[in-house]
């Protein structure tokens, strides 16, 4: 009775450590955690709720361990001749990358990556007790490829963890860039492509790298462009002994029926799913122009999201933001601020609330 965390047996490395960390707060205009602003339409949700009806009645037994149908949808989605064996799937991206972690980190083995990066990284580490490396982005927020060269033959990672786009900067890698690291490393080389389907016209996916590097894994999520962040299903194409690898790691029956018959159905209308991401392109695209005429600094954004800044006290504009009821992300380098891409109407109350904030 009355006890704390502090009076339990927690590990060592784990005391004085907060959970993951975006503030779900009550407010009218949510521009946090990159989410597509868009609910399904009433027809998408008719046909998800007569798939999950059809897994409840088969609820008494356990689901396909192998997702098979699920991973054969997703291989098609994906294209570029890839098939069910090629694809793994779980409870989104983030455990699909615990489970990389798990199965080719752990203790004595490092993990690297390039920061400003996304801040679920080093907790996959952590929970998995692989060391956790980082490399300091160029200025722009780019990867020098002749530094990461360097400290990959340095250091020697088992696991390079590479977002593109990135997030929260919204960078994208060149695939040389890519190729470069890849033909260095000397373990597996994660490419987390969450916001792929936002990037700009022209910027290539690293799953056209696939055939060449048997260790690239590519990771994908139907959390962001899919609009099915509650859905929970994130996924990996790689080289098939890369999926059995994953096998030998994940939970009995990790991903449920319900969650299978989710995605299934949501596979199924991708079309309309995705329909909005041109959209929210177009509409990253005139908030980089418009943050950039207010005089402020916007970072180029292949994602639906934008980093802008710079400001003496980063805290203080969030916090104007949000007494106007306009919820952004504080994160990233000291001094800037991510604004995720929400509607229209959302996208003019956060115009309207930096304005005043600003007093501009
Ligand atoms: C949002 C995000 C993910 C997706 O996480 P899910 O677990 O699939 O919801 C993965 N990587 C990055 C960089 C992200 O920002």
């Amino acid at each position: 009775m009355g006890q704390t965390l502090a009076d339990l047996p927690l590990r060592d490395d784990l005391r004085d450590q907060e959970p993951y960390g975006a503030p779900q707060l009550d407010v009218a205009v949510r521009l946090n955690v990159n989410e597509n602003p868009y609910p399904p339409s009433e027809a998408v949700v008719a046909d998800i709720a007569r798939s999950v009806a059809e897994a409840a009645r088969g609820l008494n037994r356990y689901p396909d361990r192998e997702a098979l149908e699920l991973r054969r949808a997703l291989a098609t989605y994906l294209g570029h001749g890839l098939t069910a064996n090629n694809v793994w799937a779980a409870n989104g991206s983030n455990e699909v990358m615990l489970q990389i972690l798990q199965a080719f980190g752990g203790p004595g083995r490092v993990a690297m990556s390039f920061e400003p990066t996304y801040s679920m990284y080093p907790e996959y580490a952590r929970d998995t007790n692989t060391t956790w490396l980082t490399v300091p982005r160029s200025d722009d927020f780019t990867i020098d490829p002749e530094r990461a060269v360097r400290e990959i033959v340095h250091h020697k990672p088992s696991v390079v963890f590479l977002a593109s786009p990135n997030n929260p900067t919204g960078t994208s890698l060149p695939l040389e860039v890519i190729e470069r690291i890849c033909a260095v490393a000397p373990g597996m080389v994660v490419v987390d492509e969450a916001y792929a389907e936002f990037r700009r016209e022209g910027t290539p996916s690293a799953l056209t790298l696939l055939p060449s590097y048997p260790r690239l894994v590519v990771t994908r999520t139907m959390s962001k462009a899919f609009a099915l962040a509650g859905g929970r299903l994130g996924y990996l194409a790689a080289d098939p002994a890369v999926v059995d690898a994953l096998r030998i790691v994940r939970l009995p029956y990790h991903l449920s029926a319900v969650s299978q018959a989710v995605a299934l159905a949501a596979l199924r209308h991708a079309d309309e799913l995705l329909a909005r991401v041109d959209e929210l392109r177009a509409r990253r695209d005139q908030t980089v122009s418009w943050l950039r005429g207010l005089g402020l600094e916007a970072i180029d954004s292949d994602a639906n999201f934008v980093l802008f800044g710079r400001f003496e006290d980063r805290h203080a504009v969030w916090k104007g933001l949000l007494d106007r009821g306009v919820l952004i992300r504080e994160t990233g380098p000291d001094g800037w601020l991510r604004v995720s891409i929400g509607t229209f109407e959302e996208m003019t109350a956060f115009r309207a609330a930096l304005r005043e904030v600003l007093a501009l």
